[in-house]
Parts: structure tokens; sequence; C-alpha cells
């Protein structure tokens, strides 16, 4: 169905999935995308070593036993012929044991007086031995005889008895336990690790990045940049009495470069840089994490002064007794720990926490109590001269054709975020290799920003005639409202390819310049053109399509928030009926809010909306009406060939100034 997006939302990628944290290899390029996750190579040294140190000892223990403990070596004979020996006064001493007598033919004195002889006992004593027989007369036997005799319950071999019993059945299950763990996945390389923390200790420089390689997030890098200075010389701040934060915590939609400006952060930081993912705290086990919290801030406190930096803090960080499934033990357990170990340092004890996160607004507002999180930075999506640095820093690899103009790009490319940028470089440098050109030229970047704007052209997707036909002239209607409507940004290009999912079709305005404030005659401006698809369908066919939902979602939304948030209405009039939920960090009053007014309002609220839409549906309507012929060349034109850029379109769309204003 079609739908138009008129300020073209780079949804076509984003930074979110990258993870570098885990040992990556330094990176000197800051270049268009993270690099795949590496795996954490086995950390398990040590524990190897404990492996076979016990398989050695196993082993080193049966040959000395062996050596030592030679007493096997003595002559097994009957228990009669034991009698016989003990009798016949060869017999001196008998060592009684759970299974045998051993009888030795000599007394303790001569047998010392032998070893100081310097003989061994074996060969210059005999040595018999018999298995063991219940027999009540044996020890009388003994004592008529003059034979010592003691008991030796080990059995003769106290060492082997002790490896057999012990050492070789928890050698056994320690392996066992092992191979369990193995089985149980990344785990098996971290047994002997589970408490310790996978932060990984980023050495200075190391990541390559520095600030002059992040552009745009002016504040945030500013902020990022006082934070280093206060590391790097301490006394200063302390001296004049300033405060730093704990903890500056990043917000930004995804790919806006919040990982990026913390690597920045460890490259220009003389100090220690901890850095892991939300998401390595989070084990099975509970109370895994909470023990890697605690080992992480001891190393922090031995490494002071040094930088902690937590990324996606979001997967720690949720906001705690909100779990739908049952409560969450082993998260909860985690973010407490880290509630408690912030608290226990102060900002003097050179730790500072950086987080980084893309959804404030599931985070536990302990964590951003003062003392905490203390700091949060906006890294806002960039504006135009931010998306020309950007697009240079990232092209500065690539080679361009000189009449490339960046900044014609960076105009074209409203609500880019960096990472949407950089990957908009490489896709332009693709479509040159492509087309076997050396250079890249400015019609790669306007192919380069279809493509990453409505995804990939699917040229497969097959429309009926008639969805094409629907298609063509909603998106017209689109483009002659806008065309048509005073103030309203000019038409860059119309498209009905088939991209992506979703987008059937597109008009693409672009602003003259960039918009922070919007008057009110604009917003209905805007209300008109977004009106203007499902306008046009009425107009030429008489019936409406499903295809203007997402249309419909955001003039009703624009309609309602000028009756709400901009006291647009006549009834409230410069007034604001707050009714949305806001994020704590972003709103401004730091509480979700639901509406704060009476039903009544309510209803007036609802009316006033649809009496805007009816409003402006009527307006439209009419416009379209008579400008009949110009939406018929356009959509006819737009059917011929799929797209239409801005210079063809004005032709057939006629003159704006002949239309009276709305
Ligand atoms: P986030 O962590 O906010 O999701 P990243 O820092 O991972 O975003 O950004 C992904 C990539 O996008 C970066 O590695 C970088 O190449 C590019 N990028 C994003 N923002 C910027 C910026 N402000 N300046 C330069 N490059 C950027
Ligand atoms: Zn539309
Ligand atoms: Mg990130």
């Amino acid at each position: 169905m079609p739908d138009a997006d008129h300020s073209h939302h780079a949804n076509g990628s984003n930074g979110s999935n990258d993870k570098w944290q885990f040992l990556q290899p330094p990176q000197s390029d800051g270049g268009p995308r993270e690099q795949p996750p590496l795996i954490r190579p086995p950390s398990r040294g040590q524990f190897r070593f404990s492996i076979w140190f016990i398989a050695l000892a196993v082993m080193v223990l049966l040959l000395v036993n062996s050596l030592v403990g030679n007493r096997q070596m003595a002559t097994t004979v009957d228990y009669s012929t034991f009698k016989n020996l003990v009798t016949d006064g060869q017999i001196k001493r008998v060592r009684i044991t759970d299974n045998y007598y051993v009888g030795l033919g000599a007394t303790e004195a001569e047998l010392s007086r032998l070893r100081e002889a310097g003989s061994t006992t074996t060969t210059a004593v005999g040595e018999w031995r018999t298995v063991r027989v219940e027999d009540p007369g044996f020890v009388a036997l003994l004592d008529d005889n003059g034979v010592q005799y003691f008991a030796d319950p080990q059995g003769g071999r106290p060492l082997l008895g002790l490896i057999l019993q012990w050492v070789v059945p928890l050698g056994l299950m320690f392996l066992v336990w092992r191979l369990m763990f193995k089985r149980l996945g990344s785990m098996g390389s971290n047994v002997m690790a589970f408490g310790k923390s996978r932060a990984q200790v980023v050495a200075e420089g190391e990541t390559g990045v520095r600030f002059a390689d992040v552009a745009g997030a002016d504040e945030a890098k500013a902020e990022l940049e006082e934070v280093v200075d206060f590391l790097k010389s301490p006394e200063r701040y302390v001296e004049i009495g300033g405060k730093i934060p704990k903890g500056v915590l990043l917000v930004g939609a995804p790919g806006t470069g919040k990982t990026l400006l913390a690597r920045a952060v460890a490259g220009e930081a003389s100090v220690t840089f901890f850095r892991l993912n939300g998401a390595d705290f989070v084990e099975m086990f509970v109370g895994v994490g909470a023990a890697r919290v605690r080992d992480l801030f001891k190393q922090a406190r031995e490494k002071s002064p040094c930088i902690i930096f937590i990324d996606e803090l979001d997967a720690i960080g949720k906001s705690r007794g909100v779990a739908m499934t049952g409560g969450n033990d082993e998260r909860e357990q985690t973010l407490n720990q880290l509630l408690v170990e912030m608290d226990g340092f102060d900002a003097r004890s050179g730790v500072i926490i950086l987080g980084a996160t893309n959804r404030p607004e599931v985070l536990d507002a302990a964590l951003l109590r003062p003392g905490r999180f203390d700091r949060q930075v906006l890294v806002d999506k960039p504006d135009l001269t931010g998306r020309e640095a950007i697009l240079k820093i990232h092209s500065a690899t690539v080679k361009l054709e000189p009449e490339v103009d960046l900044l014609e790009v960076a105009r074209a490319t409203p609500g880019f975020a960096g990472a949407d940028l950089a990957n908009l470089v490489n896709e332009a440098a693709l479509l040159a290799v492509r087309a076997r050109r050396k250079l890249v030229s400015q019609r790669d970047f306007g192919e380069a920003i279809d493509k990453v704007v409505a995804g990939l052209e699917k040229r497969s997707r097959v429309l009926s005639p008639k969805e094409k036909e629907i298609v063509a002239f909603h998106e017209a209607g689109h483009a002659l409202v806008a065309h048509h409507t005073p103030g309203s940004d000019p038409v860059r290009k119309i498209s009905i390819v088939p991209r992506g999912l979703g987008a059937l079709g597109y008009t693409m305005q672009t602003p003259a310049e960039e918009r922070f404030l919007l008057t009110e005659k604009e917003i209905l401006g805007r209300i008109d053109v977004l009106l203007g698809g499902r306008g046009a369908e009425q107009v030429v066919f008489g019936e409406i399509s499903t295809g203007a939902a997402n249309d419909l979602d955001r003039s009703t939304d624009m309609a309602k928030r000028m009756v709400t948030d901009f006291g647009m209405s006549e009834k409230f009039a410069n007034m604001r009926l707050p009714y949305r939920q806001e994020s704590p960090l972003l709103g401004h009053n730091g509480h979700a809010v639901n509406r704060e007014y009476s039903e009544a309002t309510q209803q007036y609220i609802d009316e006033e909306t649809a009496r805007i839409i009816r409003d402006r549906y009527r307006r439209v309507v009419d416009l379209l009406r008579e400008r009949r012929d110009a939406l018929k060349a356009v959509a006819a034109r737009l059917l011929e060939q799929e797209v239409l850029e801005s210079d063809e379109f004005s032709q057939l769309a006629g003159s704006p100034a002949a239309v009276a204003a709305g």
C-alpha cells in the first residue's frame, strides 16, 4: 500500500548491533561500521595448569610410593609358614594391617642400627607377608616369642591409599564438572572466574579513536572532554572546589555515536579504561552478576584514576519490580550491587563511570539519582552541519569526484544518525565500484540515499497494475499538495519503486533549512501534505484504500498535539494538556504522566482533533480537485518511469503561486 515517507527516516540501519567490547583488536579506522564481535579467546591458562598439575601429582605420588614404600617387596607366605617363622625367631617384629600381617627380620633397634650403617631394610633383613587370619592365639604366640608388634591400619600403603581414596575421585569429579560446564557453552572458559568481572581493560590510545573522529555531538563531546580533563589533572578541579560527576550517562538513538564517544574517551584519557557491556553481567546463576560488579569495582579502585564504561546499560539497569516474567532475581541483584558500589566511593577517588543506553525510559530511576549517573548527556541525531562533518570524516578515506558536494548530501539526509551516514558513504563507494568507476560521484550518493532510506530496491515485488496506479496517484497527491502549500518544503523526489518492507512508494521533501520550530501554519501544512495521499485517491477513484495508515497516524498525532502540547486550540489556547508518558530522562517533570485534565477536556481534545483533520482534508480534496490535470500528469509520468526528480515534477505540477494560500 502506498505510504509516503516525507521526512524519510533513516530506518535502514542503526548502530545498535555493535559489540566491540570483547577483546577487539585496536581499531585505527573509525571506519564506517563496527567490526563484527570477536569471540573471546579462552583465558584458561591457569585452568589447564591445574588439571595437568593434578595428573602430574598423582603420577609423582605413585612413583614415590612405590620407591619408598617398598614393603610390597615382602615375600608372601602361608599363614602357617608365618607362624613357624615367628616360632623360629626369624621374625622379630610384626606390622598388623587391616588385611595382612607383615613380619620383619629385625627389631626397631636393629633396624635403626642397620640404617645408620647405610643399608636398606629390605636387602638387609627378611620381610614376609601373609593374609590375616582370625586366630585368637596369634597375639599370644607373638608375646611368647618376644616379638614386637604394632598396628598399621592403612595397610602399609598410606600414600597410595590416600591417592586412591581421595585424590583420584576428586580429580574425576573435577573432570566431570569441567565437562559439564564446557557443555554449557562459553561458561566453560570461565568456570574458574565465575565472579570475575569480564571488563576489558583498554590501554590508552588502543582504540585509535579520538574526539576528532566524532562529529556533530558537540554537547556530549564537551562533557566528555571535561571528564577526560579531570582525570588528567584532578588537582585543578579540586583546587577550585569544582565537582566532577561520578557517572555520565550517554543517551541517544541507536547509531548516534555513543559507543564511539566512549571509545574516544578511552583513546584520549591517559588512564585505565574498563569497558564492558551491560549484558556481560547477566548470567544464569543468581549472584554471579553481583560478584562481577564487586570485582570490577575492586579492580577499578586499585587502578584509579580510571574510567568504567558500561555499554547498553539497560541490560542490567532495567527498572526493578516491573518484570512480568516472575521477576529476575539475578538482574535485580546485579543492579543493586551496582548501586551499592556507585554509592561506595566519591568522585575524588578518581573513578568515573560512563554509561550508554538508547532506552533511557526503561532504566531504574535509582540509577539516575544524584551520586550515581547524575549527568545525562543527550547524544542527538546530527544537524545539517553535524551531518556534513560526519560525512567528511567517513569519506576521508574514499576517493570522491571533485564536484561532490557533501553539504548537498547532508541536506538530503535529515534524520540520519552517524551510523546511517557512515553506511551511506560505504554504499556510495560500493555503487561506484560496481559501475567500475574510480571515483565516487554525486549520483552515487543520491542512489545510496535512496537505498538507505527505504531499504534495498525490491523490484521483484510485483504489484498489480491497479495497485500501482493507486500508489502513483497517492504519491502524486502528497507531492502536489506539498508543492501548492506555501511554506512547505520543496519536493525533492517521488518514487513508486517498491522498496523494503512497508513502503510502496515515497515522496521526499528536502527541508530548505534545519527546522527546530514550526509555526501553526506550517504544522497545518504538514498535515495537509500527509492527507494529500488519501485525498488524491478520493478525488481520482472516488474510494479510499488502506495505504494511508501511516500518513493518518502521523497527521492525527500532529493535530492532537496542536491541542494538547502547543496550546493551539480555541478553548485551551496557550495551555498545555499533559497526557504523554514521559521518559524520566527526556521529560520535564521526571514522572510518567497520564492525563491531568477532566473527561470533558478529553472529549474536547478528541473533537478538536477530528475537526482539524476534517477541515484540512476538505481543503486538500478541494485543492486536488482543482489540480486534477496536474495530478493525472504527475501520476502518469510516475507510472511510466517510477521515479520523478524535482525539476520534472515542478514542470508538471505548475506554478505554486497560482493557488491561494490555505
Ligand atoms: P551507538 O553506540 O550510539 O549506537 P555507535 O557509536 O556504535 O552508535 O556508532 C556506530 C558507527 O557510526 C560508529 O562506529 C561511527 O563509524 C559512526 N558514527 C556514529 N556517530 C558518529 C559521529 N557523531 N561521528 C562520526 N561517526 C559516527
Ligand atoms: Zn502516503
Ligand atoms: Mg552502542
